[in-house]
Parts: structure tokens; sequence; C-alpha cells
């Protein structure tokens, strides 16, 4: 195939075909053409080099149909008659799939199109690439040859870079009509199936949390500095790479290592540098030679039959882009925050509750990321904001660009990518169903949270940030269940100290405005990590030194929050409650430690809260079978559901693989629970439920029956679980429901189903 280059003046028979062409179109955009002569210049070059007989160009026009613009080989009558509509001929797979074909025999092929004007009959074997410009198709590079061959990876790369540099040409305006004419569409609607992690339906605009940068400049003018470029952004890479690793940020999934692990070998592969160095030899900048060998090692393993390789085109594609960053200068820089469309929907492969938190909540609509799972802390976090979310959404990053018109369904577990007019009109329909709910929840707001036959049900809000507070006076809820105080913690870059605390805690009780407020002490570790404690890397962090753990183990630490906390309420009742208690002793320590600071209160002539009331977060399993030892050192218990069952199942919280697996509506977690109720009850102790599990109406219709009468959810859930609580029948579903628990092959979902659907129950 190479033969003949050798055999053009000025062209050395070794010298690789990209550097030559590269060197030909610097030349050809220098020349003072137009933009025809331009491009036919070009397909005159393409094919020489290439040892083609035919190197036609076609570009996409707004009707999505692609026009030959010029053409070596095919017959001259036509260019600019020739027209394929969308998806017509092997060219317009080309195009639609976004991905090179190299057909050996093309008119065999059963997509070919015979257009009897070009005369291409004659042409046998036939490599057309995609004109990529930021993601979208612009046109479609092709060459023939007489022979039937498949062309080689190498010819592959060459057209594909070639292509490369005519997207910029193209968008520079150096093809003279064009910009008229040529259709820079973005592709096709797209719909792309998740699962819900927070509710809500959004229509918005996409941002993505880490943004592609788009290469503009591609031809180098000094090789030597593009060398330099691209070595440093390598060692930065590397350095990037190892901080992620050596500080965990991503931990609290085994998963999230493996992939890290992975990105440290690509980061370090010989043979990708190997290829990015010889991109910059053949004359292409440090991004665009970036570019380049993403997208034809992307090629090469996408061909690979082993889903192993399917996946690491993800890591690929990552560290290409991180890469691109690191270029570009714009390393850290996590989305636009300055200038965020007001109706912001974020796209992320992954995203932790800290993060989340860095964006102007005011102008999120909606998250969706990759990964993710309803019970993980960035789901808790997304529902505390009220925006809706949907995780588990296959590689939504590659599909979207920044820009992009954006539907997020929660109802559906559905994204919807470029949706046409008519699905954004039938969602705005879909939003005012949602808003007429919502009013009848807003009715309901002042109406006690009552059973038909008269048993009181305390609805109680999940919080933990200065703005959840508003919700309180909206959702109706008669106080705050749980305040998860390690928010403030992750939103700030350092430990914060003894005042800030103070003010933080203080702020929230005063906007309470006398409701009662139960805060929890510090629950860091899993997927809430703090990046200014030092931490021992540990292979389960959801099981490893967290929560109360770690504030025993610091006394310091827990000390300084007490003391906040203390000073906070200034006389007012105190409510506190720790998380992850393992064992009924440990209850003993923390009692110990309080003593130490309201002494210390005391001694300092700070007012001592006229009552404190302090619980214990029932999440981890050994204290099932301690209730009667814990419950007498207890004020009261909070079943923190989303640890429980995780623990309970050995399931982790933020893996969708496994999360959703089991079933919170089945025997082992009822009779779990049931004997925390009974036992509560023998011993006058009060529960409350505040994992997920009590914002479900059909799973708080469940504990409700089963011996629970406060529930703390999010905000959004106080509405449908008072209005399940405000139809239910109590009596009658709590001796149904224990014969289900014991009949150990009910189906206790369906039964709960059947029974709220005879009983009229709104769940
Ligand atoms: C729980 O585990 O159910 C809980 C409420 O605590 P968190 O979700 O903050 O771990
Ligand atoms: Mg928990």
């Amino acid at each position: 195939m190479h033969k003949r280059r050798g055999d053009e003046p000025g062209v050395l028979a070794s010298e690789p075909a990209l550097r030559v062409i590269m060197r030909r179109l610097r030349e050809i955009m220098a020349a003072p053409d137009e933009g025809q002569q331009r491009l036919d210049r070009i397909v005159r070059q393409i094919a020489g080099v290439m040892v083609a007989e035919v190197c036609s160009i076609y570009l996409k026009r707004r009707d999505g149909s692609l026009e030959l613009y010029a053409s070596e080989g095919l017959k001259t009558e036509a260019v600019h008659k020739t027209r394929l509509n969308r998806n017509e001929g092997l060219v317009g797979r080309c195009a639609e799939q976004a991905k090179p074909i190299n057909e050996p025999d093309a008119q065999s092929h059963p997509a070919f199109s015979y257009r009897p004007e070009t005369g291409e009959e004659a042409y046998h074997s036939m490599l057309a690439v995609p004109v990529l410009r930021a993601g979208t198709v612009v046109g479609v590079l092709v060459v023939q040859n007489h022979t039937r061959r498949e062309y080689a990876e190498e010819d592959v790369e060459v057209l594909q870079a070639t292509a490369m540099v005519m997207a910029e040409l193209l968008a520079s305006g150096g093809v003279a009509g064009s910009e008229a004419e040529i259709e820079l569409t973005r592709a096709a609607s797209a719909v792309i199936a998740g699962q819900a992690l927070a509710e809500g339906i959004a229509l918005g605009h996409a941002v993505l949390h880490e943004p592609r940068i788009v290469v503009t400049t591609l031809l180098s003018e000094d090789p030597a500095l593009e060398f330099t470029r691209l070595e440093n952004a390598l060692q930065g890479l590397r350095a990037s790479v190892d901080d992620m690793l050596s500080h965990e940020r991503l931990s609290g999934a085994g998963e999230h290592r493996d992939v890290l692990e992975a990105y440290r070998m690509f980061a370090n592969d010989r043979g990708w540098h190997h290829r990015l160095r010889g991109a910059v030899q053949d004359g292409l900048t440090a991004e665009a030679a970036v570019e380049r060998v993403q997208n034809s090692t992307r090629a090469r393993m996408l061909r690979q039959i082993d889903p192993f390789w399917a996946e690491r085109v993800r890591d690929l594609d990552d560290l290409s882009d991180r890469l691109l960053r690191i270029l570009a200068g714009r390393a850290n820089d996590h989305g636009h925050r300055e200038n965020l469309p007001d109706d912001t929907i974020l796209i992320a492969r992954t995203m932790g509750p800290a993060e989340l938190l860095d964006y102007d909540r005011t102008k999120l609509r909606g998250l969706v990321v990759e990964d993710g799972s309803c019970q993980s802390h960035v789901a808790i976090v997304a529902k505390a904001l009220g925006i809706a979310a949907i995780g588990q959404a296959h590689r939504i990053v590659e599909h979207v660009a920044d820009g992009d018109a954006v539907i997020v369904d929660s109802e559906t577990g559905e994204v919807h990518l470029r949706p046409s007019g008519d699905v954004i009109a039938a969602f705005q329909d879909k939003v005012r169903f949602r808003a007429r709910r919502q009013e009848h929840y807003r009715e309901l707001r002042d109406l006690p949270g009552v059973t038909r036959d008269g048993t009181r049900i305390d609805l109680l809000l999940n919080a933990g940030m200065l703005v959840d507070l508003p919700h309180l006076e909206e959702s109706g809820a008669e106080g705050i269940g749980l305040f998860r105080t390690e928010l403030q913690f992750m939103l700030s870059d350092r430990l914060p100290r003894l005042d800030r605390q103070t003010e933080a805690y203080k702020a929230v009780l005063d906007q309470a405005g006398g409701a009662p407020v139960c805060f929890r002490t510090l629950d860091i570790g899993g997927d809430k990590m703090l990046p200014y404690l030092h931490r021992v890397p540990e292979e389960n962090p959801a099981m490893g030194w967290r929560a109360l753990r770690m504030s025993l183990d610091r006394p310091g630490l827990f000390r300084t929050q007490i003391r906040a906390l203390l000073r906070a309420h200034d006389g007012r009742p105190m409510s506190l409650m720790v998380p992850m208690l393992t064992t009924a002793s440990e209850m003993d320590r923390v009692r110990k430690l309080i003593g130490m600071e309201l002494e210390h209160a005391g001694r300092h002539g700070h007012a001592l809260p006229a009552s404190l009331s302090l619980g214990a977060m029932l999440e981890v399993p050994s204290l099932l079978f301690e209730l009667d030892r814990v419950l007498p050192k207890t004020d009261f218990l909070s079943v923190g559901s989303n640890d429980l069952l995780q623990f309970l199942f050995a399931a982790d919280r933020s893996s969708a693989q496994v999360s959703g697996r089991y079933d919170a509506l089945s025997h082992a977690p009822l009779r779990a629970l049931r004997t925390v109720f009974e036992a509560a009850d023998r011993h006058s102790v009060p529960v409350t439920v505040c994992g997920e599990t009590a914002g479900i109406p059909l799973t708080a219709m469940a504990l409700i029956a089963l011996g629970c009468r406060r529930l703390s959810m999010a905000a959004s859930r106080i509405g449908p679980v008072k209005a399940m609580v405000r139809t239910l029948d109590l009596g009658e579903l709590c001796d149904r429901l224990h014969g289900w628990v014991d009949d150990p092959d009910c189906d206790i979902r369906a039964k709960l189903l059947g029974f709220a659907k005879d009983h009229d129950v709104e769940v």
C-alpha cells in the first residue's frame, strides 16, 4: 500500500504516511486557495499518500444527508450532486455510527448503495472514517481501491488523523460555503435507562462534571515544544493517579480502587506513551496526539470480543480526557461552577457527596451518574438538595456533550438525551401532573399524621445542611429526626474548629425555631471521606474505622463536637445520637465522654441543656442480639436501615449490583425489626426509623404495622408517607402482617401491595 508513496518526488520511502499527510496539509492550508480548491487538493494528496484510487469527502447537511463535496477518483460530475440520505449506504452508516467502516468488498455488502453517477462500481475495497468535531459527526472521509483488501490498522489511523484535520478546517471556515450548508448537528436523541437515586423530573441542560476538552489546534508549529508539553502532562497524569490512590478519594467501593489500579497501569503503559510521542513526531500538537491515539486505540479495543477490553476503553477515555485537561491547564476544573446554566443537569461517571455539594444548588435540577445506588450518600445528598437523580446510566458520559438538552425522569429511571420537541412537551405535562400531586401533599401539610383508626405517627425530617431547614416548614415535618453533622465537615477543606461548629449548630437550632432537632455525631468513613483527615487505607471502609469507632479512638474530635453542640444549645433541650454503635458497652464510653463535657461546660459557666436525650443508631446487626443490654443505656433508638440492611444482607449499599438484590420487605429484616420494636416496647424506649426505607410509603406502612411510631425521611417523602398514614387502617394490617412474617413461604411485598390496593391506602 505504501509503494507508490516512495515513488513520489520529495517523499522518503521510510517516512510515515501520517507525517507526509500532515506536511502536505500544512502546505495546502498555507496556500491562498479557495475552499473548494483546498478540498480538491486535500483529497488528491490523501489518495496519493495512501495509494488509493479514490479519496472522497462527504459533508453532512442540515437535513442529515451527506453530500459528496470533493473527490479524487470518482466522476467529477458527481461532486455536489451525489447526496446520501441519513444512514444510506456504507458512508451513511459510518456517519450514523460514528465508527470507521473497513470493507474488503463494499459492493457485496448489503448496506452498499450504488450511485451510477459516481462510477464507483470499479472499486471494491472501502475505508470510511467519520469526520468528528466535539463528538459530532460533520462528514465522512473515504478511500477506495480496485482490489479486494482489508485496510491495515495503520491506514485506519492515518485516515482518522486526517479526518481530525478536516474537521478543523471545516470549523475554521476553511471550506467556502460549507458553514452555510453543512449541519454541525449533535448526535440524535437517545434514551438511557438507569436507576432512580432521587425522585423528581428535571428538564435542563447537561453540564459534564469533568468537561471534555475540545481540541482546536491540531498541527504543531514547534514539535520540540509539543514534546515537552506532552512529557510534562504525562508526568502530571501519573502523579494525579498516584495521588488519587493514596488519598483513596474514591474509596467506599472496592470497584473504584480496581478502576484506579487499572488507570495506574494504563497511565504507565509504555505502548501508550510511545504512540503519543509518535503522533507528536508526526506533526500533531500534544492535544491532537492524545485525541488521535485515543481514537485509534479505542477502535482497536472495541474490535476485541472480550468484555475486558470494552471496560478498558473507559479507562483509556478517562485517562485521555484527564490528560487533555492537564494540557489545557484545567486539571482541577470540575465543571463550570462560576457560570452554570440555571437548569443544570450534572453528568458524571462517578460523584461523591462532597463533590455534589461543591456545585451551586440553586442552579442544579438533576444529576446523572454511571454508578451509584439509591442508598449511597450522593443519592442522599441529591435528595436533600431536592434534585432528581439517576444512577447506573451506562456510559452516559460518552453520549453527552456540554449543553445538550437532557430530561431526567426518576419515575422510570430514564434519561432522555437531546429529546425532540414532542418528548419535551410530554414531559412538561408530566411535570404539571406532578405539581398537582405536590399540591395534594401540600394540602396535607398542616394535618396530623394519624391513621384512620387514630394512631399517631411522628413524621420527621432528615437533614444535614442549613439549607435543609426551610423544608421543615414547607413539609410540615414535626422536627428533625436525623441531622447528619458530617456534611459540614465534608464541605470544609480543613477540620472545622470549635467556634465554626458551634455557629453551624446554633444556626440550625435557631432556624428550627423550637422544633426538636436530633443531631447525630460525626459519621465519617465509607463513602464519606475527609481529605484532610489522615486514614490508614482499608479494604472495606464501610466496615472499617468509621463513625463512632473513630469518635471513640479520637476522643478529642468527639469531645470538641459535643462541646460545640452544648454551647450551641445554650440551655435548650438537646437530643443527640451516635452512629454505628456495635456493642452495648460502647454506650458507656459515650456517656462517659459526654459526662466530661457536661462537667467542663458547667465549670466554665456555660448553660447546660434543659434536658439531654441520648440515643444510639441501630445499624450493626450485633446490636440485635444485645437489645436488652443496650436499651437501658439509651433514651431512644434510631434504626439506620441503610446500614442495617447493608450489613444484614452483606450487600454494599453503594453498589447497584447488590444493593437492590435483597428486599427490605422480606422475612429477615422484618423479623429483625419486629424484635427491635418489641424489645423497645418492653423497655419503654422510643424507636425511630431514619434510613431510606422510612420514606417509601409501602415500607413505611410495614414499619408502622410492626410497631414503629416515628419515621424520619427526606423532605420530599413527608407528603407521600403522610398520605399513606392518613389512609391506613392500622389495626387490620397489624394482625395480618404478623401472620405473613411468621409464614416462611409468604411473599410479604405482594401481600402488602394487595392490602394497600384493597383498602385504598395511598402507597
Ligand atoms: C442509615 O444508615 O440508614 C442512616 C440513616 O445513616 P447514613 O445513611 O447517614 O449512613
Ligand atoms: Mg448509617
